[in-house]
């Protein structure tokens, strides 16, 4: 699934992309099988759209009050499930219903490049980060679609309503909104936007929440935090003051302005929101890794890359004999059939691993072993740029190669 804007330099980019892929994978994309979903957009533009990428538009309702269908709803953990599989087996064999056993689990898979992924994402978590935008669009937009949005989903003290039958689109709202409201705070300005009770604007919670009052308790409190502050002073009563204070907000320095008030992002520097921001808050973050680099470099061919990857992962040795069902795998190096295999002895150990790894390093001229990844990668630390991508290429390439050997050994 790939999303994009609509503007021509996107649809460009979408297009290169596809091509690229062909070019690395040996994958075409059958245009006949793809679908494009576009909301928001005039129909002369739709009709560019297909044409600039040759691909039909498909028939599924695609908005909700003129808000991308995809952005709207809660997406169930069923469909979430099937998407992938057909992605996960797209991946490995380039067919989404064709299955194959693989070794570089999902999550792996689905990981930033620089922490050791292939930088697809998770659709849960694209999923939670278009909600936020909604959410975030919800609390701060004077747009008709954000008026209706808290029309219907706001009671009248301006709480969430806490059950609503007649829609499907309320349980997306709410975890967009549980979501937003734990990451982001109001600066105030003239205070008219801002719920003295319910919304988060001096502290790091708001006073509903640090004083856990429930909405029954805060029936007909609608009040704004205009009331309470005038142009120098807060002008609070004694008994809201020290509720306030313990709710743990400070009111000391708070100044009313003329300006409108503004829900400020907490995790993001700008205070902005975007989509991208969300995802990277909601996503699991892992340590990085150095490897990508050498991996994913472009002195490295990209079938080559995809390969390294797989063996960066430990997978790729193993998998020829994980090929065949029910075959137990190979306690020996199928090369010089004397060791026990593993990915370490088949790279660096068996003998004629260490034969092509003291020719290599003869050719550049380098002194020492090559015992393991590590050391062969970091061989060339001190020569020219040039020399360095050389030597990593070769590197990677020797890798790959040694694999492949062993896979086509192993098969036979
Ligand atoms: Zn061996």
């Amino acid at each position: 699934m790939i999303f994009a804007n609509g503007e021509v330099r996107g649809l460009k980019k979408v297009a290169k992309l596809l091509q690229k892929y062909k070019e690395a994978a040996g994958q075409d994309t059958n245009k006949s099988k793809c679908n494009l979903f576009m909301g928001g957009i005039t129909l002369g533009r739709r009709r560019a759209i297909t044409q600039e990428l040759g691909v039909e538009e498909g028939a599924l309702p695609e908005t909700y009050l003129g808000v991308p269908i995809f952005m709207v709803y809660k997406w169930p953990m069923s469909l979430i499930e099937e998407a992938e599989k057909a992605m996960r087996n797209l991946l490995w064999t380039g067919n989404p219903a064709e299955r194959k056993k693989t070794t570089v689990s999902w999550d792996k898979v689905c990981k930033p490049v620089e922490e050791g992924g292939l930088g697809i994402r998770k659709l849960k978590d694209i999923n939670i980060a278009m909600l936020m935008k909604l959410a975030w669009r919800c609390k701060t937009g004077d747009d008709e679609f954000s008026v209706f949005i808290r029309s219907k989903f706001l009671n009248k003290d301006a709480a969430v309503i806490q059950y609503y039958k007649c829609s499907s689109a309320w349980p997306g709202i709410m975890l967009g909104l549980k979501e937003v409201n734990s990451r982001s705070q109001w600066a105030i300005g003239n205070g008219a936007k801002v719920d003295i009770w319910r919304d988060n604007w001096a502290g790091t919670c708001s006073i509903q929440e640090g004083l856990k009052l429930s909405d029954g308790m805060l029936k007909g409190c609608r009040s704004k935090v205009m009331a309470i502050i005038t142009e120098h002073v807060v002008d609070c009563p004694d008994q809201l003051q020290t509720l306030v204070l313990n709710a743990g907000v400070d009111l000391t320095d708070m100044v009313r302005t003329d300006e409108e008030d503004t829900l400020v992002r907490c995790p993001d520097i700008t205070g902005e929101f975007s989509t991208k921001s969300a995802f990277c808050e909601v996503r699991r973050k892992r340590n990085t890794i150095s490897w990508h680099k050498n991996v994913w470099h472009r002195a490295v061919h990209p079938k080559f890359s995809g390969t390294a990857w797989k063996l960066f992962h430990n997978s790729a040795a193993t998998e020829a004999s994980a090929k065949g069902k029910g075959i137990k795998l190979a306690s020996r190096c199928p090369i010089c059939c004397c060791h026990e295999e593993s990915l370490k002895h088949l790279l660096f150990e068996c003998p004629r691993a260490i034969q092509v790894w003291g020719w290599l390093m003869g050719k550049f001229k380098f002194r020492g072993e090559c015992n393991d990844r590590q050391e062969a990668l970091k061989k060339a630390v001190n020569r020219s740029t040039i020399v360095q991508q050389l030597w990593n290429a070769s590197c990677i390439a020797v890798m790959v190669d040694h694999s492949l050997e062993t896979k086509k050994q192993g098969s036979v």
